[in-house]
């Protein structure tokens, strides 16, 4: 029999765990390198933390450190595809990134 404590620590896994599935991305950088310089990994992995951890702030503030530092956005996309043939979870990486970028600019 669980406790009532351990059937709240399993139900806050589950819920982290279907976070974790609405983008699972492993961070394997199989998708890189990206012909314009998209850092896919990076711009998922901060997501994850806004998403299953709820580090908003620091999410927020290192999207915005990446972008100062020139980093490149799905705005420099040029659809070439080459990243989801690579991707071994099939992510529909572009989509994703114009979905992910979209909520870490408005949090
Ligand atoms: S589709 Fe876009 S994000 Fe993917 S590799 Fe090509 S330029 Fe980079
Ligand atoms: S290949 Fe797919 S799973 Fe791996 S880092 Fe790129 S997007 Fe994430």
């Amino acid at each position: 029999m669980l406790s009532k404590e351990e059937w709240t620590q399993l139900g806050d896994a589950v819920e982290q765990l279907k976070k974790f599935s609405e983008l699972y991305c492993t961070g394997c950088s199989y998708c890189q390198p990206c012909p314009v310089g998209i850092n896919i990994p990076h711009i998922f992995n901060l997501y994850t933390y806004h998403n299953v951890y709820g580090l908003t702030d620091y999410a927020k503030s290192e999207m915005n450190k990446y972008k100062a530092e020139a980093g490149k956005t799905i705005e420099n996309c040029k659809n070439c595809g080459l990243c989801e043939k690579k991707c071994p979870q099939k992510l529909k990486i572009r989509e994703e990134l114009s979905r992910v970028e979209g909520i870490l600019a408005a949090v």
